[in-house]
């Protein structure tokens, strides 16, 4: 199982990277959308994008429409995790092809769930 970690705060990344590697799977890491693009392989695409929102150069919500635009990422399960708590910001990113939110903070617990949620096997022991 591999999974594309996004966050431009390092410590978040680290954060979620850990967590996600917890949950059993095999992590890639990227800075922001178009970084997380330019590293996404069309024949080994991962299980599960896992994002913040807000990020230079290419945010969250555009790296979901960007993967919802693209056949070969387009059924990858999404989930965002960020600090906009706003309903209708929250619409926005699930309208642009994110399946599931989270605030900040999170732990590893609540990430599986809501993966399980999602469809996501996941291979944690926790
Ligand atoms: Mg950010």
């Amino acid at each position: 199982m591999k999974a594309l970690v996004v966050d431009d705060a390092r410590v978040a990344r680290k954060m979620v990277a850990r967590m996600m590697e917890q949950l059993g799977f095999t992590v890639i890491t990227a800075e922001h959308g178009q970084d997380a693009l330019d590293q996404l392989d069309p024949d080994d695409p991962p299980q599960a994008v896992v994002t913040d929102w807000n990020m230079p150069i290419m945010d969250g919500v555009e790296l979901a429409k960007a993967l919802r635009g693209t056949p070969s990422f387009a059924t990858i399960p999404v989930l965002m995790i960020s600090s906009e708590a706003d309903p209708r910001r929250v619409a926005k990113a699930l309208m642009a092809g994110v399946d599931e939110y989270l605030f900040k903070p999170v732990d590893a617990s609540i990430i599986k769930e809501r993966l399980e949620v999602m469809g996501v096997y996941t291979a944690a022991i926790s």
